[in-house]
C-alpha cells in the first residue's frame, strides 16, 4: 500500500518509541503488510492524532451529506452494492446527525416539546404530575421540557428508524429478502429528515412565533417540507430499483404515509415516558 513508506511512526508513548517499524498489528499481533492490519483492520497510524485521519474524515463527511442531501437512494445503493469506505457508515451518520440537530437546537433555544398540542387529556395529565411532584405546572413542565430530548433522543430516534424500516421491509419484499436493505434505507432516510425536515421545522416553528410569518405561511410551508420528503423517497425508490415514475410515487408516497402514524404514536409515547419520569 502506497501510504505505508510515507508514515514513519512519532513517539506515541513507550511502544511507539521502542520499535521503529511495528511488524505486527498491536491489536490483534497478526504481521503487516502495509499500514491497515488486514486481519482485523487497524490502522498503524493512531487517527486521532493524524492530521491525516482527520482531513480524510472530514472529506467522507461532506461526500455523505452531499450524497445525502443531493443523491436520494445513493447512499443506501452504495452501502449495500458498491462503496462503504467512501462514505460514514449508516448508523454513525444518523446518531451524528441526531446529537448535531439536538444540540443546534438547544443553542437556538427550540424545544420539540413545544411543537406538541396540548389536548384536554395531555393538559389534565400535565396538571395531575405537577401536583403529584408537588410542583407548578410551569415548573414542572421546565423539567419535562429538559428530560424530553434525552427520551426523544435514545428511544424515538431508534424506533422511528425500526418503524420505517419495517414499512420498507413490506414495500420492497420483492426486492429485499431480509433486513439490511430496508434498515439501511430507513437509517438513510432519517438521516435525511434530521438534516433537512427537522432543522426546516424549527424553523419554521421559530418564524410563526415570533409571527414574522402568518399561520397560513408557516402551514402551507409545512406542507411544502413534507412533500419534500415524499419527492426524496421516491427519487430514492427510482434510484434504487428503477421503478416507472408512477410506481416510485405510489411507493415513496406510500412509506411517507405508512410511516407517519407510527411516528405520531412512538412521540406520544417519548411525550407520556417523559411525562411519567420527569
Ligand atoms: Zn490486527
Amino acid at each position: 500500500m502506497a501510504d505505508g513508506a510515507g508514515y514513519a511512526p512519532a513517539a506515541f508513548g513507550p511502544v511507539a518509541a521502542a520499535t521503529a517499524a511495528p511488524q505486527h498489528c498491536t491489536n490483534c499481533a497478526t504481521p503487516l503488510a502495509g499500514r491497515y492490519c488486514h486481519a482485523c483492520g487497524q490502522d498503524t497510524v493512531p487517527a486521532e492524532t493524524a492530521l491525516r485521519s482527520w482531513r480524510d474524515y472530514v472529506a467522507r463527511l461532506g461526500r455523505t451529506l452531499r450524497a445525502l442531501v443531493f443523491q436520494p437512494g445513493e447512499l443506501t445503493a452504495q452501502q449495500l452494492y458498491g462503496g462503504r469506505v467512501r462514505y460514514v457508515a449508516p448508523f454513525t451518520l444518523y446518531l451524528n446527525l441526531v446529537a448535531v440537530f439536538f444540540l443546534l437546537s438547544g443553542l437556538a433555544d427550540f424545544h420539540v416539546w413545544s411543537v406538541v398540542d396540548r389536548v384536554d387529556w395531555l393538559q389534565d395529565l400535565i396538571e395531575k404530575r405537577a401536583q403529584a411532584r408537588d410542583l407548578s405546572e410551569a415548573l414542572f413542565l421546565e423539567r419535562v421540557d429538559r428530560r424530553f430530548q434525552a427520551v426523544y433522543t435514545l428511544s424515538l430516534s431508534v424506533i422511528s428508524v425500526l418503524g420505517y424500516a419495517g414499512v420498507a421491509r413490506f414495500v420492497f419484499r420483492n426486492r429485499w429478502h431480509d433486513w439490511r436493505g430496508p434498515v439501511t434505507f430507513a437509517l438513510h432516510f432519517m438521516a435525511f429528515v434530521f438534516v433537512v425536515f427537522m432543522p426546516g421545522t424549527m424553523v419554521l416553528v421559530r418564524l410563526s412565533a415570533l409571527q414574522v410569518i402568518s399561520d397560513a405561511t408557516a402551514s402551507a410551508l409545512s406542507i411544502l417540507l413534507a412533500l419534500i420528503l415524499g419527492a426524496y423517497l421516491t427519487l430514492a425508490v427510482r434510484r434504487l430499483f428503477g421503478d416507472p415514475w408512477p410506481w416510485a410515487l405510489a411507493k415513496g408516497v406510500g412509506i411517507l404515509v405508512a410511516g407517519f402514524p407510527i411516528n405520531t404514536v412512538m412521540y406520544d409515547v417519548a411525550v407520556l415516558a417523559t411525562l411519567w419520569i420527569a
